[in-house]
């Protein structure tokens, strides 16, 4: 359908009040940061971070990293800047302080065999220095200067399912967050099916929103490029409107027969024009 890809996200909204966040030696305090010619976009950045509330500044490499960052505050999704304020929480490890990047991390070390390739994710999402963060892993003996994680890093990685769970999970915000979740994509057989479904039902639905918005009496069936029996047969079938073509008030006969894995679509029909094949 359409929308195919839209799925249920869950709302995360979590209160940095409360909880415990100290200000990482990789941020504000980097030496790097303050040569004159970079001070501004840099510090202006910085400042908007501590405005909206956030106790630990993202890591910025650069001035126009922070440009792009500045630019994209309210507009951004996904990987456009500024890193979504909850991904900045503190995460506890006996006297210290990890950042949840820091936990990304430790499970990006366990799962990779390759490691030469760094995921940008870690700079425009968890606002952490690879490098920087690699060395604090290193101190706390929960990673190797190898980029390996260690058993101490592997008994603490298993005390944060949550954080990989919403790592893995599809994600999107706009400004500082809250970040969307979209578990779908972690579902695996039935489950996995019956969400798909949903998908696929909820696109339909959307579309007869649509067309019943826009006094459309009738809808054709668009099938895929391999559409199985069911799908060809919709497309097809004529009910004296012309072949594949549906009143959208007869929507329900159309509705019970979608499928998970269904991506065909629909398109308004208008019996006054002659019929178009797209
Ligand atoms: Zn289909």
């Amino acid at each position: 359908m359409l929308n195919g890809n839209e799925s249920k996200s869950i709302h995360k909204n979590k209160s940095l009040k409360n909880s415990n966040i100290l200000i990482s030696q990789d941020s504000a305090g980097n030496k790097s940061q303050k040569t004159p010619s970079q001070n501004n976009l840099i510090k202006q950045l910085q400042e908007k971070y501590k405005e909206n509330g956030y106790q630990t500044i993202p890591y910025i490499p650069n001035d126009q990293f922070a440009h792009y960052c500045l630019e994209q505050w309210e507009d951004s999704i996904r990987m456009a800047a500024p890193v979504p304020k909850e991904n900045m929480e503190a995460v506890k490890f006996e006297d210290h302080s990890l950042l949840i990047g820091e936990v990304v991390m430790l499970w990006w070390m366990n799962r990779m065999k390759k490691k030469d390739y760094i995921p940008q994710y870690f700079l425009w999402q968890y606002g952490i220095n690879f490098s920087t963060s690699l060395k604090k892993l290193e101190s706390y003996g929960l990673a190797t200067s190898e980029k390996s994680i260690t058993n101490a890093g592997l008994n603490f990685l298993n005390k944060y399912p949550k954080i990989i769970k919403h790592h893995r999970a599809g994600k999107s915000w706009t400004g500082i967050g809250p970040v969307k979740y979209d578990y779908s994509k972690l579902l695996k057989g039935e489950e996995k099916k019956e969400a798909m479904l949903q998908n696929v039902q909820k696109a339909f639905d959307n579309e007869m929103k649509f067309y019943s918005e826009s006094k459309i009496i009738y809808f054709q069936w668009m099938p895929s490029k391999n559409p199985c029996q069911l799908c060809k047969k919709l497309a097809t079938t004529d009910n004296g409107w012309g072949k594949g073509v549906y009143r959208v008030a007869d929507k329900i006969k159309v509705r019970k027969l979608l499928h998970y894995d269904c991506l065909c679509t629909t398109v308004p029909y208008d019996d006054t024009l002659p019929n178009i094949i797209f």
